[in-house]
């Protein structure tokens, strides 16, 4: 913790499946002093996730009922389901002089380019597959997702890899560790 400097935001997307979740975790195991903001969701849990750590998991009520309140720093609606990003979390690590790791969607990175907020520096990394195909082996491999799932997530895949031209900087997962290394380069 850095008290003298400033925080930044570290904005991370990628289609699902591209294995951001586990280039996330590399990059905290490997740099305790970024931290990764748990996002509020209305998504049920997936299996071996925890409340808290994962996700913050809510009911569309208790969701809805924090956006009235204004405490989500961005939101949106992904695959049917709600995410969004705590506010006063994010503010009291940039407040320490911390990085945060957002791991968000395109829509969500759209709306905190929008705010153009001078207290909130950020970076913005886009993950990229090596190629559609081995993006949904990738997804047919874990498991978590039915077959119509996987179209729906592929099809958003091709929209969300359209917008990578808005991230200051795109990485291709083709190997996990060399990925890894590009992106502490970045945010270094
Ligand atoms: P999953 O359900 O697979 O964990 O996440 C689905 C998508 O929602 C991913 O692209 C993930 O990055 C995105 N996501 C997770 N948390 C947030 C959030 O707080 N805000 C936004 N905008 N997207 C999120």
């Amino acid at each position: 913790m850095n008290k003298s400097k400033q925080g930044r935001l570290i904005v991370i997307s990628a289609p699902s499946g591209c294995g951001k979740t586990t280039i996330v975790d590399r990059l905290l195991a490997q740099n305790q002093s970024w931290v990764r903001s748990v996002s509020y969701t209305t998504r049920p849990p997936r299996t071996g996730e925890a409340n808290g750590r994962d996700y913050f998991f809510m009911s569309a009520e208790e969701f809805e009922l924090k956006q009235r309140q204004d405490f989500f720093l961005e939101s949106a609606k992904v695959f049917s389901h709600f995410y969004g990003t705590s506010r006063a979390f994010v503010a009291d690590c940039l407040a320490q002089g911390r990085d945060v790791i957002l791991a968000i969607d395109v829509q969500g990175m759209k709306q905190l380019c929008a705010k153009k907020d001078a207290s909130m520096p950020m970076t913005s990394i886009f993950i990229m597959p090596p190629s559609l195909e081995a993006l949904k082996s990738r997804l047919e491999k874990r498991q978590t997702e039915t077959k119509k799932e996987i179209g729906k997530r592929l099809k958003i895949a091709e929209e969300e890899m359209a917008a990578r031209s808005r991230y200051d900087h795109v990485v291709v997962n083709q190997d996990i560790n060399q990925a890894v290394r590009e992106i502490e380069d970045l945010i270094k």
